[in-house]
């Protein structure tokens, strides 16, 4: 089981004392707030240990006493202390190295948006004019009203159907318009992937796929019944050209040439479609060149700026239609992942046909063929397809050892692979 967060957010529509009462209330949680941190910044200035949630409290207690301060009694309690812990929270991250966007937290100013840090929705009370119950708030879903406490049963413009239990409520200020945030949580049963491998996948064009595993899968254009379509279709072209213009053989060779074309595209789709379902069903992590990028930087691909001759030849026309077929391929095995609850990453492909996985030495020499790769430096050699997806695995992995992927700790170390390897889906 796994717990799940979910974020609901709905326009209110107070009424005008219930909306006077929330100027108050965010006017005050941002005065508690604007008070705890210029005391914290002074004492920061005076080399003196920082106020944390606790004493932060007991300051807050005694602001309530004060005659000064004393319309911080009217204010609900708990959003005021939510605010501390915001602002506590907000230091200890200011000081965090792993944190990427860290910096001292800032002044609120009335009517100021909801700027800055704070990740969750609705859960940062990083927005000027906001406050945050952490309990004790009602949701009535058949009234369309939401209960705050000292506010009163709040209208709000119902429209999706709140799900899991209630967290945390923020209320804030956008324009004119007061708004709810409503935090969530349930558990639900995700689906793990069957497999628990990671692979990379090498597209190309003498073969289709090339898996990091050694595997590979064969161009379509080599399997016999798709060769027997295009001769086909082929030779019923030719017969066209000698055909009279719109006679009665010529538009039925018309008919036959479109429904050629169909078997052809549908030849291509289930294709396709084999190849990504039996890649998918084999693996939890797929890693794929970006062919956004591959197509930017079509040169430093090997295959692409040297292909046979033949393909050269035909070029433009037939490279677009290659990289649709790889572009569905792609999509197919996305969502054929996320059907299985595994995944597909992407990364950048640039060099993966000219670096050496052995040595990590970079060089247009290492491609001595279009199939073969040999090492300038280390002379490790291999079959280049492979090449291509141990490089694009390795990528993967680099990926996810900074990243917070959960399928890493259960994933395992696919062999590595071997030019010998039999072709997983041939003629
Ligand atoms: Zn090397």
């Amino acid at each position: 089981m796994t717990v799940i967060r979910k974020a609901f957010k709905f326009r209110l529509n107070p009424t005008p004392e219930q909306a006077q009462k929330m100027v108050e209330f965010a006017g005050a949680n941002r005065f508690v707030w604007n008070k705890a941190l210029a005391l914290n910044l002074s004492r920061l200035e005076n080399k003196q240990p920082l106020l944390w949630y606790f004493e932060l409290v007991y300051w807050l207690g005694l602001w309530k006493q004060s005659e000064e301060y004393g319309f911080l009694k009217s204010v609900h309690s708990q959003p005021l202390q939510q605010t501390l812990k915001d602002l506590a929270r907000a230091f200890k991250d200011a000081f965090d190295k792993t944190q990427p966007l860290k910096r001292i937290p800032r002044f609120k100013k009335k009517g100021a948006g909801g700027a800055g840090g704070g990740a969750g929705g609705g859960a940062s009370g990083s927005s000027s004019d906001s406050f945050r119950y952490p309990q004790g708030c009602k949701l009535d879903e058949k009234a369309n009203r939401a209960y705050l406490p000292k506010i009163g049963w709040v209208k709000y413009r119902n429209s999706r159907q709140v799900i899991g239990d209630i967290r945390n409520m923020t209320v804030s200020r956008k324009g004119e318009h007061w708004y709810v945030s409503i935090q969530t949580e349930y558990e639900a049963q995700l689906s793990a992937h069957p497999a628990t491998s990671i692979v990379a996948i090498d597209l190309g064009v003498s073969r289709f796929a090339t898996l990091s595993d050694g595997s590979y899968i064969e161009p379509l254009s080599t399997f016999n019944s798709f060769k027997q379509l295009q001769a086909k279709l082929a030779m019923a072209q030719r017969r066209l050209s000698k055909k009279v213009r719109f006679s009665a053989n010529w538009q039925k060779l018309t008919n036959k040439i479109a429904r050629l074309h169909e078997r052809i595209a549908n030849a291509r789709h289930d294709f396709l479609h084999k190849a990504s379902t039996l890649i998918s069903k084999n693996h939890a992590m797929v890693v794929v060149e970006d062919l956004k990028v591959r197509n930017m930087t079509k040169s430093a691909k090997g295959d692409m700026a040297n292909p046979g001759r033949q393909v050269k030849a035909k070029s433009g026309l037939n490279r677009s239609i290659l990289d649709q077929g790889w572009g569905m391929f792609v999509r197919m095995l996305e969502y054929k992942q996320a059907w299985l609850g595994g995944e597909v990453m992407k990364v950048n492909p640039q060099h993966t046909s000219q670096t050496c996985p052995c040595c990590h030495h970079v060089s247009k020499d290492n491609r001595t063929t279009q199939s073969r790769f040999k090492c300038v430096a280390c002379g490790y050699a291999e079959n280049a397809d492979l090449v291509g997806a141990l490089n694009v695995l390795a990528r993967g992995h680099r990926v996810l050892a900074c990243g917070v992927e959960t399928l890493v700790l259960t994933m395992k170390q696919e062999p590595l692979g071997s030019s010998d390897t039999r072709p997983i889906l041939a003629a």
